[in-house]
């Protein structure tokens, strides 16, 4: 049989492992900051109307320009946006990928400060980018200075910045991403992947879009719009960044079903946008509940909660997927990451967390 060893992969892929959260079907699902909510049935029927209206032109490729969901996604933002600073992807990891795609690659680097999402060097890796990874002080969080001494240090081409981050839920502050974008000499972009999930929406990188053209601000329907499954993600920048992504993008990169799905869903936003609310009143009483039962949780403005104070995250995660709930241990020691689940999951997870605390 042959194995991956006996191909010719190029070298820098040889023994690296693929992103790989753990797909188990238990009764309560808490590993990979989905939303917890299905997809509302009115919304859902919107949908499903408009993918029928698509539908019978499929012989036809999509419209390229993806104009009409652009401009939705312009309008959902706000703050002035335009259509042709809108780019889209099939996920906002497809979207990072156009990025690195346009502004990283061979001889280039990407900067992040960590811990943070774990595809960063993998989407470095994949277009033969340098990984530079800048440990965040204890706490997680990140200050101007610490940013600027980072960029100053090591120069990079590119950097990511995800505010709020995954996997600690901390929020960068707005002075902090402007001390990036001042001192960078390269492209600097905020993944707000969770942005919608903060205690305050309204303090956003995309306020600082105007005054900093090389700063991008990439978000998803993954988290807020429950759509995970139909892969979604975008970008708002300056229009010239927009083009250098047309460049790197394959041709009618977002299907039509895709496209009519999005535009559908975004006239939903204040339905959907409900539906955070109600996961950050359970994202803020894990913190709270763990918090009076002796667990360390670190702040959060996602949909999950980085929780500390674990003596042996691997038996805890054990204890908890023999009680139906699937969490994730993201190899910070004494810690386990846990996302928001409807209010009936979330008592679930507390209950046992309690139990275990007791035992
Ligand atoms: C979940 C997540 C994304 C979204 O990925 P999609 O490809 O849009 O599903 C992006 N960035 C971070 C930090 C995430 O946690």
């Amino acid at each position: 049989m042959t194995s991956l060893d006996d191909l010719p992969i190029r070298d820098d892929l040889r023994g690296l492992t693929p992103y790989g959260a753990p797909q188990l079907d238990v009764p309560v699902r808490l590993n990979v900051n989905e939303n917890a909510y299905r997809v509302p049935e009115a919304v859902a029927l919107d949908i499903v109307q408009q993918l029928a209206r698509a539908l019978p032109d499929a012989n036809r490729y999509p419209d390229r320009e993806f104009d009409a969901l652009r401009a939705a996604f312009a309008g959902y933002l706000g703050h002035g946006l335009q259509s042709a600073q809108i780019w889209a992807g099939n996920g906002s990891n497809e979207v990072l990928q156009h990025v690195l795609q346009a502004f990283g690659g061979p001889g280039r680097s990407l900067l992040s400060f960590t811990p943070t999402y774990s595809m960063y060097p993998l989407l470095a890796q994949g277009v033969g980018m340098r990984w530079v990874p800048v440990p965040r002080a204890d706490d997680f969080t990140l200050t101007p200075q610490a940013v600027r001494e980072a960029i100053a240090e090591h120069d990079p081409d590119v950097v990511f910045l995800c505010s709020p981050n995954n996997p600690t839920g901390t929020a960068i502050d707005l002075e902090t991403i402007e001390a990036a974008a001042e001192a960078a000499r390269g492209i600097v972009l905020v993944d707000e992947a969770y942005a919608e999930f903060a205690h305050d929406r309204s303090r956003t990188a995309l306020t600082l879009l105007e005054r900093h053209p090389r700063l991008l601000v990439s978000r998803t329907m993954s988290k807020a719009f429950a759509f995970a499954g139909i892969r979604v993600g975008y970008l708002a920048a300056d229009p010239a960044v927009i083009d250098a992504l047309r460049l790197v993008r394959l041709p009618y990169h977002l299907s039509a079903l895709t496209q009519a799905a999005a535009v559908a869903a975004l006239r939903h936003s204040d339905a959907m946008l409900s539906r955070v609310d109600e996961l950050r009143t359970q994202r803020d009483r894990i913190v709270d509940e763990l918090t009076a039962l002796g667990y360390r949780p670190y702040p959060s403005d996602a949909n999950f909660v980085l929780v500390g104070g674990i003596d042996d995250p691997r038996a805890t995660f054990e204890a908890l997927l023999e009680r139906g709930i699937l969490v994730r241990d993201v190899g910070l020691p004494h810690t386990l990451r846990i996302t928001a689940g409807t209010a009936a999951e979330t008592t679930a997870l507390l209950s046992a967390m309690a139990a275990l605390r007791a035992e």
